[in-house]
């Protein structure tokens, strides 16, 4: 029996998260399922927003299934998700944007895999106020992590049979950070022949996506700019509710939705479960259960074909559950 950690999380995040671990365990699999509270309704209840007794199951499980945490804005704690990206040294984000039938976008065809470095960049969240009205932030860039990350976007695009992977970069203004980024991807992209190398500025990229979204197989870029472009990306394929991502580092795994709380529709029963679900599916390609991904992915799109059952961000009128419902159905 593989025991997975789960984080309910906050805002709609236990609704999503119940419901992804229902579709999960009508499939009967050898998962046993540790959920636990984190975030802001942790704290009000025990004081902390992530009890000892969550980072125990971490380590002992080394494998995460989390749904989306509140970030206090431009005061308060530090973001948990950066802290458990940092802590089990989550080093790549990976956020495969790919077209689900029958959902209505002006793109069609979009397979476009975001490799996000996810320890670094501006994210170290390392602020200082220099007087009243003057404050510095430091973009920190590491030679390892850029390799690290540079590695992993080519390893996995030899090892999934990806063409392309285009590094994403602003080094024409940030010379020696971004400099440092792309100078480290070029070396990497030279030990993979066999993939196509290109680069990339992160405005000129943004235009691109929307015109040309054909063009783009694998991006790889430093923190905040995959922070940004992979949002895009979800809008290529229908918005934020169907985004999923897998954060992995050597030991460790977490896989979640990209999108956040989503404090607007919280408690009503109509976020929409699919970045989250398909989120745990690429847990259980992690797992080896590859087989079981597939069901699931399979199923989803049979929901989207037939088209009655859908949630309002894409479409519908249908309640998390009754779309959760209609995916088990199929299951
Ligand atoms: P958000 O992603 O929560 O919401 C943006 C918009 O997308 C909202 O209109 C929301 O209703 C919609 N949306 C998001 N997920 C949806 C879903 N599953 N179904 C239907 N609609 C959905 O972004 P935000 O409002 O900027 O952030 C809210 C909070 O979430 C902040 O505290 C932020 O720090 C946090 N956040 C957490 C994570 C994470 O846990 N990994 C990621 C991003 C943001």
């Amino acid at each position: 029996m593989r025991n997975i950690t789960v984080l309910k999380g906050d805002g709609i995040g236990p609704e999503i998260c119940s419901e992804v671990v229902r579709v999960l365990e009508t499939l009967k699999l050898d998962l046993n399922f540790e959920m636990y509270e984190v975030g802001e309704a942790c704290y009000e209840a025990c004081g902390e927003l992530i009890p000892q007794a969550v980072f125990d199951s971490i380590e002992n499980n080394k494998i995460v299934l989390k749904a989306p945490i509140t970030t206090p804005i431009g005061k308060g704690f530090k973001s948990l998700n950066v802290q458990l990206r940092n802590k089990y040294n989550l080093y790549q984000n990976i956020r495969p944007a790919k077209s689900l039938p029958n959902i209505d976008t002006p793109f069609k065809n979009i397979d476009i895999i975001t490799f996000r470095e996810n320890t670094e960049d501006l994210y170290i969240g390392e602020e200082v106020q220099i007087d009243e009205n003057t404050v510095h932030a430091i973009k920190l860039i590491t030679r390892e992590a850029s390799t690290n990350i540079a590695k992993a976007a080519f390893e996995y695009a030899v090892a999934n049979g990806r063409k392309k992977v285009t590094c994403v970069h602003k080094a024409n203004i940030l010379k020696l950070s971004d400099g440092l980024f792309l100078s480290v991807f070029n070396e990497v992209a030279k030990e993979y022949p066999q993939i196509e190398a290109n680069t990339m500025i992160v405005d000129n990229t943004c235009m691109q996506l929307v015109m040309k979204p054909e063009q783009f197989d694998i991006m790889v870029m430093p923190n905040l700019y995959g922070d940004i472009v992979s949002d895009l990306t979800s809008g290529l394929i229908g918005g934020l509710g169907l985004l999923p991502s897998a954060n992995l580092g050597e030991d460790f795994a977490m896989f979640e939705a990209v999108h956040g709380s989503a404090p607007d529709i919280a408690g009503q029963n109509k976020a929409n479960p699919l970045a989250l679900l398909l989120a745990a599916c690429l847990m259980l390609d992690y797992l080896e259960y590859r087989d079981e991904a597939t069901k699931i992915r399979n199923a989803i799109d049979e929901v989207l074909k037939e088209g009655s059952v859908r949630t309002a961000d894409i479409g519908g009128s249908a309640s998390t559950t009754e779309f959760t419902d209609a995916i088990i159905a199929k299951l």
